[in-house]
């Protein structure tokens, strides 16, 4: 007769055990998506409490702070012939490939921005460095915000015609590194696969970080190049400044790729998944 009870308490224990595992993400890189409701429901299930979007500015106010779901305003930057690459959507309501100065600057001040990125000079065909983006990193710096930049190669169909696999080295974050250095910088993808240059420009500008999107989906990206450039930021010394991303993929099999990361301790993993982030992008008066 007690069994249905057992039964009940059994259950109880199974949810409370499930909800004990969920594992703490910061989602520091994703994209617009048709169907927001679903993509912000998907990645709340999968244990996302916080995460950096940008696309175009028009779908960006439709991502809103929920209860359970903080969001990170950003801002998309130089945007071939004035589109989101892949989505091909104006950035702008103006079509423009940069928005107006004066105009962000507003925007900053009325908290709708809160870092500028995916800062799109790899697409655009332009150096990360190039003075063309340095109004908009003056801003941030002055701001505190951070800035996120594409680094590495790109998938097919992204539709920018300027494009070139030189752009997305690292190694050209030097010259705006220098001439802003309190700048919050990350290296988006991780710079993958100029893995070199990640770690030369981490090891010598201490306030560079990266994120793992794209390279940690193994739909796209082969696992066992992930181990091996996670093994190297790793032996790096770079532990304190990796930060998780999805770039929209599957989220819950890139959670499972990194967990499946078995040079990591725990510890490790849980500064990848979320506390790497809330460091880098919490907010900082210059
Ligand atoms: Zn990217």
């Amino acid at each position: 007769m007690k069994k249905p009870i057992y039964l009940f308490i059994l259950l109880i224990g199974l949810f409370n055990a499930h909800i004990s595992i969920a594992q703490k993400i910061f989602d520091t890189h994703i994209h617009g998506e048709k169907d927001v409701a679903y993509q912000l429901k998907k990645l709340k299930t999968a244990g996302v409490y916080k995460a950096a979007v940008s696309t175009s500015w028009q779908l960006q106010s439709t991502y809103q702070n929920t209860k359970d779901l903080t969001i990170l305003q950003g801002l998309m930057l130089a945007c071939p012939e004035g589109k989101v690459p892949y989505s091909g959507q104006y950035c702008f309501h103006d079509e423009k490939d940069f928005p107006d100065l004066a105009w962000v600057e507003q925007q900053i001040k009325g908290n709708k921005i809160d870092f500028i990125g995916e800062v799109l000079s790899q697409y655009y065909g332009i150096s990360a460095s190039d003075e063309a983006l340095y109004p908009y990193y003056a801003l941030a710096e002055k701001y505190g915000l951070p800035v996120g930049i594409h680094t590495g190669l790109a998938g097919p169909n992204h539709g920018s015609p300027n494009f070139k696999v030189g752009l997305g080295n690292p190694i050209l974050f030097e010259d705006l590194l220098q001439k802003f250095p309190k700048l919050k910088v990350w290296i988006m993808h991780a710079g993958a696969p100029f893995i070199d240059d990640t770690i030369a420009i981490m090891s010598y500008y201490w306030n560079v970080y990266a994120d793992i999107s794209a390279i940690s989906n193994p739909d796209i990206f082969p696992p066992n190049d992930f181990k091996y450039i996670m093994k190297r930021l790793i032996d790096a010394g770079l532990e304190n400044r990796l930060m998780f991303g999805s770039d929209n993929g599957d989220i819950d099999k890139i959670i499972a790729n990194v967990k499946d990361l078995d040079f990591l301790t725990e510890e490790q993993k849980d500064k990848i998944f979320h506390q790497n982030a809330e460091k880098f992008f919490t907010k900082s008066a210059n």
